[in-house]
């Protein structure tokens, strides 16, 4: 048996959501399916996820909802008519609506957060069944998706995979929302944004299905942006540690996190087209051919920040390491990369995480604390990754990169590779990303 996750743009409108009724109808092993809440129509369009992050703020700061809320309700609204689907669900919807507005504080937003999978899940349900198949919608709740109590990045507990296996003997298809989970005190508790597939990857992982099929708006996922390279080359088949170093920076079509419970479980991943889905899509696996694509794709991200230190004899100096990593543990603030020398080291992290204030604390810490000869803070860099299993054993991967970066007169201001040897990176300043995604892909694909 399969699940199938359907994201955003798959149950933006009845239209799309006639596509979802169509291919779990093509396929009777399609038994779960897992749905986001609806997504943009058009590029000027809004996600119903933040327009509910609207209305819990205007709620909290007493301002007026009306008008959010019935756009919300008349997205909804346009859906269930256009699908001929019974009143009472749309009733359902608009009470679900008003209790989640009603329990939203500035402590608890969560409710009214998890209400656009909630609704669909609902609206997919009942489509399904007016096209003559047996579903059901069931509840994170009911299906025992237990999470841990953090809002916005809740992680699934351990309990959560075995009375999800008893899933497996109810009859017909099961639509379970996606995007959150319960706490053991039965709250509603969100995952991390786009956390949709770590629903589905979880479920996968709790049925132990034979695949995992999410389902999107592109035919593959592509070996580099295609928003840099015209038509990139289509990517057929991925490791799990390819797709997470590729997903970390930047590739957006699968969430970083979703890997974890299939990989943990060995269930297969494709990533498939709701538009197409004939296309074949990409596999993701825990092993493939390292022969075959010796470099699989070329992510990139910006909005990093380095923080680089040197000081004599750091070699020597037995605890230096942990005293900077406590204070950015004490800010609060996580980091990303560390490529150090004998006597240097840097720190590369988000620069969302820093505030003035924050980064002044650090900056003084690190004088005083760790009495460094030099500091100093780059911002604007992009991370670059150059990624593949093949490079492990490939001789002049490096040089290849180095070279394309030369020839688009990119200053490389950081390289490290990674432990893994999954992946190089190369910290540029933000400016010349474009260039360098270019030449790196001729470098790589076209030559
Ligand atoms: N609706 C949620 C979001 O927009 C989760 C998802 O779509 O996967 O982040």
């Amino acid at each position: 048996m399969k699940v199938a996750k359907f994201g955003g743009s798959s149950v933006a409108s009845a239209s799309q959501i006639r596509k979802v009724g169509t291919i779990i109808k093509d396929d009777p092993t399609r038994k779960f399916v897992v749905v986001s809440a609806p997504g943009k129509r058009s590029d000027n369009d809004t996600k119903i996820t933040d327009l509910l992050i609207q209305i819990s703020t205007k709620h909290i700061h007493n301002e007026p909802i009306t008008d959010l809320y019935e756009t919300i309700i008349d997205r909804f609204q346009s859906i269930t008519d256009e699908l001929h689907i019974s009143e009472e669900v749309l009733q359902d919807i608009q009470h679900a609506l008003d209790d989640a507005i009603q329990s939203t504080t500035c402590d608890h937003t969560e409710k009214l957060k998890a209400f656009g999978e909630d609704s669909s899940a609902k609206i997919v349900a009942a489509y399904l069944q007016s096209i003559g198949l047996q579903a059901s919608y069931i509840h994170p709740a009911q299906a025992g998706l237990f999470v841990t109590n953090e809002p916005g990045d809740a992680q699934v507990l351990s309990e959560s995979f075995e009375y999800l296996y008893k899933l497996r003997d109810k009859s017909g298809i099961i639509v379970i929302p996606g995007f959150f989970g319960v706490s053991k005190t039965n709250d509603i508790i969100t995952f991390s944004r786009g956390g949709s597939d770590i629903t589905g990857s979880i479920v996968a992982a709790g049925v132990q299905a034979r695949l995992y099929e999410n389902f999107t708006d592109v035919d593959s996922v592509y070996s580099v942006n295609p928003q840099f390279v015209h038509e990139p080359k289509e990517i057929a088949e991925l490791t799990y540690k390819e797709m997470r170093e590729l997903s970390y920076a930047g590739f957006s079509v699968f969430h970083d996190e979703a890997l974890i419970p299939a990989f943990k479980n060995q269930i297969p991943v494709c990533i498939k087209n709701t538009n197409n889905p004939t296309a074949k899509g990409t596999m993701i696996v825990s092993e493939k051919n390292p022969e075959i694509d010796c470099v699989v794709g070329i992510a990139s991200d910006e909005g990093f920040c380095s923080f680089y230190m040197s000081k004599y004899l750091m070699n020597r100096e037995v605890g230096f390491g942990r005293k900077l990593l406590h204070i950015l543990e004490d800010e609060h603030i996580s980091f990303e990369h560390a490529p150090s020398g004998i006597d240097d080291i840097t720190i590369i992290l988000r620069q969302d995480q820093l505030t003035p204030e924050k980064e002044q604390r650090i900056v003084q810490r690190i004088k005083e604390e760790l009495q460094v000869d030099t500091l100093k803070i780059k911002k604007d860099l992009a991370i670059i990754m150059v990624v593949g299993e093949g490079m492990k054993s490939t001789i002049g991967m490096a040089k290849r990169a180095t070279a394309a970066l030369a020839d688009a007169h990119v200053n490389i201001d950081m390289i490290n590779q990674g432990s893994s040897e999954v992946s190089m990176m190369f910290g540029i300043h933000v400016e010349g990303l474009e260039r360098a995604i270019q030449s790196l892909y001729q470098a790589y694909f076209e030559s």
